[in-house]
């Protein structure tokens, strides 16, 4: 075996640091991890005092969020308390794939019904002498 390498994948350089979110989506999930507050995107119906995560200028939005009038920003951290407030029309993500109904256990070599086997009766057969 001769030593090759380490071959680079084509493709955006992934590392434990420094990842860049690619979507609104993206940047709003690292925003809620980074502030611990429920975040949203512009674009997404959702009612409730939200805050810029780039410059914390506040709305009180009541249909689409829109962009930060101030910095231009997409994601907003939800302020309003409470619990997690839930985007009209998010049905891609409420509709989770989880009716898939467990696989039926199929026991071999179970009989339900002993088969009434004939047995021979030998008469007159001595096993032993
Ligand atoms: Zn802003």
């Amino acid at each position: 075996m001769s030593s090759l390498p380490p071959q680079r994948r084509g493709g955006a350089p992934q590392g434990p640091s420094g990842r860049a979110p690619t979507s609104p989506k993206e940047a709003a999930a690292a925003a809620e991890e980074r502030l611990g507050l429920p975040c949203f995107y512009a674009g997404q119906r959702v009612k409730g005092l939200f805050g810029c995560v780039a410059d914390q200028f506040q709305i009180n939005n009541r249909g689409t969020l829109p962009q930060c009038p101030q910095c231009g920003e997409l994601v907003w951290a939800y302020m309003g308390g409470g619990e997690r407030p839930v985007p009209e029309g998010d049905e891609d993500q409420a509709r989770a794939p989880e009716q898939a109904a467990p696989a039926p256990t199929v026991q071999e070599g179970v009989k339900l019904e002993e088969p009434s086997a004939p047995v021979k009766v030998e008469e007159g057969v001595k096993l032993e002498p």
